[in-house]
């Protein structure tokens, strides 16, 4: 089956087409055809497309919505230019799937899309008013597209959150603001810490439901999530993405006084302090030189950057405090994950996190540590090591392509 993935931000679209069998566990069966994003929509886009056969589009275009957006995409795939293996019109896509980034508390679960189901998309506007509204053009531009003979599904970053025990989700707030705001931790990056549950047990032969981890996504957003019995059972994002670690450019967690205090003694608004503490902070805002963890790492070795390194340890102590904590709560665990683009590439950041937790049981293999970099999976830890560390490349596309599937053939979730 042929899956368009859209992973639609307010003026971006990210796509790939993927084949995917998901009856079939060996995720080689899965094949990219093409993958592309198209950036700054509304003005001057500029739209990427390649495709595994080496077939590269780069152009500037003008695209004036996300709707303008897909047209351009179809007119390439027919064009022929691509010469992709088996898609050469709009039927030979078979489904889509659509990342959406909240599905508040109705959504446990993948869905196919329906009007109820975009009526609660919209519901959950209030809580994600970034992102779901982005979500809900890509969805519309697709439908509008292909009509609804197509199935669409929707597949949510906080759904597999879901599962997070009330102990866990609550904030110590006044009781009566939950029942009237639904204010709670709900949790992110669940596609990605999902996916990598699912590798890890299919690397090591155990059952869901004997899955003890603690996945730890580090990319320009970070957040760690521990796993128990298969299940997310805490995660350091929150009722939003800022909540929890140190990341690119947002502070992660800060003492909730603080914005106030700040307002009052700059003289700008909530909401000022709102972008400063999702734009402005974290790596960047320490360092005051880049958001970017591989630039710092640089800065850090070529001219011994006292900020850059102050940066980078701030960062790497946060994850260490999470990692206790996690540990605790849940009792031990099994092994860590690391993934996303630092977390799979820096084989120094996951050192410095691992440094003086043996007591912990967790002990790395210097040498397999500095060989899982650029997409190489793998245990990473020495063999007396009593909690594992491994490193796994996540595919959230690929995980939106799967669900799709077994949405579409009313296959349960896995
Ligand atoms: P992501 O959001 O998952 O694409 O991750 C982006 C982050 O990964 C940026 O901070 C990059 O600097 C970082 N990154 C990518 N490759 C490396 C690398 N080889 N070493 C350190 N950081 C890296």
């Amino acid at each position: 089956m042929n899956i368009l993935v859209i992973n639609s931000g307010s003026s971006s679209l990210k796509f790939q087409i993927i084949e995917t069998d998901q009856t079939l566990i060996d995720s080689s069966t899965d094949k990219i055809k093409l993958k592309g994003l198209i950036d700054r929509i509304g003005t001057q886009a500029l739209a990427k497309i390649s495709v595994p056969n080496g077939i590269e589009i780069k152009e500037s275009v003008a695209i004036r919505d996300h709707s303008a957006a897909l047209d351009y995409i179809f007119k390439k795939i027919t064009s022929g230019t691509l010469n992709l293996d088996g898609i050469f019109s709009l039927s030979d896509i078979h489904a889509i799937g659509h990342r959406v980034v909240h599905g508040g508390e109705k959504f446990s679960k993948s869905v196919l899309v329906d009007k109820t189901v975009l009526k609660s998309i919209e519901d959950c506007i209030d809580l994600a008013p970034l992102h779901n509204p982005a979500n809900l053009k890509g969805i519309q531009a697709t439908l509008a597209l292909f009509g609804e003979k197509v199935p669409h599904a929707v597949v949510f970053d906080t759904a597999f959150h879901s599962t997070i025990p009330e102990v866990n989700y609550l904030y110590a707030l006044p009781y009566q603001y939950y029942r009237r705001y639904r204010i709670r931790k709900y949790g992110f990056h669940g596609l990605s810490h999902r996916y990598v549950s699912y590798h890890y047990r299919k690397k090591v032969g155990i059952e869901r439901d004997k899955v003890n981890i603690i996945t730890v996504h580090l990319g320009n957003g970070c957040s760690i999530c521990s796993i128990k019995e298969g299940k997310s059972f805490n995660t350091s994002m929150g009722f939003t993405p800022l909540a929890g670690l140190i990341m690119g450019t947002r502070a992660g967690d800060i003492d909730a006084s603080i914005p106030e205090y700040l307002a009052h003694k700059e003289g700008i608004t909530l909401s000022d302090i709102d972008i400063l503490l999702n734009k402005a902070s974290g790596l960047l805002g320490i360092s005051g030189l880049t958001n970017d963890m591989r630039e710092l790492l640089d800065e850090e070795r070529e001219h011994h950057d006292r900020r850059a390194t102050l940066a980078i340890d701030m960062f790497t102590m946060r994850i260490k405090h999470y990692l206790g904590a996690y540990l605790a709560e849940m009792g031990g665990a099994d092994a860590i994950i690391f993934t996303g683009g630092i977390g799979e590439n820096s084989s120094e950041v996951r050192r410095r996190i691992c440094e003086g937790l043996q007591f912990l049981g967790i002990e790395l293999n210097e040498q397999a540590n500095k060989e899982k970099c650029l997409g190489v999976e793998g245990d990473i830890s020495t063999p007396n090591s009593k909690v594992k560390a491994w490193v796994i490349p996540t595919n959230e596309e690929l995980m939106i392509a799967r669900d799709t599937f077994r949405c579409v053939n009313g296959l349960p979730a896995f």
